[in-house]
């Protein structure tokens, strides 16, 4: 009989449903027809594969309302970013179905043409994390079945149910075993990860785990696409405009309870602006209602999971030991679930570990500078490299700031904003490859050379 996953609300501690839990024959099963699927589908031609996704992305805004709630009962976000959540999902789908893959023919000069074309990798093994389960196994799916591959995807043990619904209603679109989605415990990622019959991981969680993913992968030398962990920094100019950037700096830092992958981690604030934004950022926290997402007037949901709690908790205690100041929040959350309180974090060294980690929860530590080149020295001393953003009124000056940032993507005066038709994608322990564009469907393809 097959082990059931069972899957809890964070927010209530309910049981919300359960998931198949895949065994290795499961597994093995799944790859044998993802193989087989194969031949048929990378032989179906570019522009067809693109408007199947268009198709897929109509059927899964036809369930939206359904699967929003899903999501927010499994995941813990409120009820409008849910809806938000599954609207890109199809949003992500249609933008990538406009992107093409190049051939490029060159005339060696010798008498020979060369034409070098892309061609699928094979099987892809997809692996998603639990923050935002639906969009970001979608900025995988879509380019990897636009370039011909055939996908199994495996959620976290945490949010399941959600992508079920929402692969389950897209595999109709496609033939069998171009699609599984494979829900599991512990056990399976790293079966995937070092399966013979897969090409091709595209992981997106935490840097350990990738260290661990592209280990696994190294025997039979699958291509890899690792987006990691992040530790952006937003650096705050002192001739910003406090009203106009208070809010979406806040929900920069706040947004799904931080648990963002290009939220703000560390916040710089020139020394003139320093008190008054601590005090706009304090004011937003405390007007931040927070609960169940299923209620519409809750604002921020709990973290996901009790680990993440345990250790967002540990990183304010850390913070704490230390002598810093938790201007408003703090560890001792009296609601039921795996909440933390919106919290700000003052009077913190640059190397406590709420500093130097990545958080992953609603506690942000703010710093003063007095100087922007030690700053951007600051904001750049760390082994991630995912994000960072730069706020002024001064644009012409922040864009040369942010030319100086050591970070896959860097936004003025907003913060993580992605999109299918552009690649990002994390430097140095923050990932290798990128997602979007032309750039990340390339990623999905190798390249072949006929002359
Ligand atoms: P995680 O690394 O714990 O898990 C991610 C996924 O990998 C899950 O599906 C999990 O079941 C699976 N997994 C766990 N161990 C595995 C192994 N040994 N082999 C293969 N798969 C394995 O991450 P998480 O806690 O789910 O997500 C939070 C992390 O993800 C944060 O660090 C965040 O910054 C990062 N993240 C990065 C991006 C990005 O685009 N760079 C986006 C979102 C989240």
């Amino acid at each position: 009989m097959t082990t059931r996953l069972p899957v809890e609300n964070p927010a209530t501690l309910a049981h919300v449903g359960e998931a198949p839990s895949f065994d290795r024959v499961m597994l093995d099963a799944a790859v044998t027809s993802a193989r087989a699927a194969l031949p048929g589908w990378s032989a179906t031609p570019f522009d067809a594969r693109g408007e199947i996704l268009q198709a897929m992305a109509d059927a899964v805004d036809k369930i939206a309302e359904d699967v929003a709630a899903l999501l927010t009962a499994e995941q813990g976000k409120p009820i409008a970013e849910a809806r938000r959540e599954v609207s890109r999902v199809g949003q992500w789908f249609r933008g990538t179905a406009t992107l093409d893959a190049p051939a490029i023919r060159r005339d060696r000069g010798d008498g020979r043409i060369c034409e070098t074309r892309y061609l699928p990798l094979g099987v892809v093994a997809a692996i998603a994390p639990w923050n935002y389960p639906l969009l970001l196994a979608a900025f995988k799916l879509a380019p990897a079945l636009l370039a011909g591959n055939v996908v199994i995807l495996k959620p976290s043990p945490y949010t399941p149910l959600s992508t079920l619904v929402v692969f389950e209603a897209v595999q109709a679109f496609l033939p069998p075993g171009v699609l599984t989605v494979a829900t599991g415990d512990d056990a399976l990622g790293p079966w995937l990860t070092s399966h013979p019959g897969i090409d091709k991981v595209s992981f997106t969680g935490s840097t350990a785990t990738g260290r661990r993913v592209m280990a696994a992968a190294a025997p039979t030398l699958k291509r890899v696409t690792l987006e990691l962990g992040g530790n952006d920094a937003a650096i705050v100019l002192d001739d910003a405009d406090l009203d106009a950037i208070a809010g979406p700096l806040f929900w920069s830092a706040f947004r799904n309870a931080g648990q963002v992958c290009v939220a703000t981690k560390r916040l710089y604030v020139q020394r003139r602006l320093y008190r008054p934004l601590v005090e706009a950022m304090i004011e937003k926290a405390r007007a931040v209602t927070l609960g169940d997402g299923a209620d519409p007037a809750v604002l921020m949901g709990p973290t996901n999971n009790a680990a993440q709690q345990a250790r967002v908790n540990g990183l304010i205690d850390d913070a704490k030991a230390r002598g810093a100041r938790v201007e408003t929040g703090g560890n001792d959350c009296s609601l039921p679930g795996y909440f933390v309180q919106p919290s700000i974090v003052t009077d913190i060294d640059e190397d406590a570990r709420i500093v130097q980690e990545e958080q992953f929860g609603p506690v942000l530590p703010i710093l003063p500078f007095d100087d922007v080149d030690d700053a951007i020295e600051r904001a750049n001393r760390t082994d991630f490299a995912l994000g960072a953003s730069i706020w002024s009124s001064d644009v012409g000056r922040a864009r040369r700031i942010a030319g100086r940032m050591i970070a896959g993507g860097v936004w003025v005066n907003e913060s993580g904003a992605l999109s299918p038709t552009v690649p990002f994608g994390g430097l140095r322990q923050s990932g290798v490859g990128v997602e979007g564009g032309e750039e990340g469907l390339l990623g999905y393809m190798q390249l072949q050379t006929l002359t």
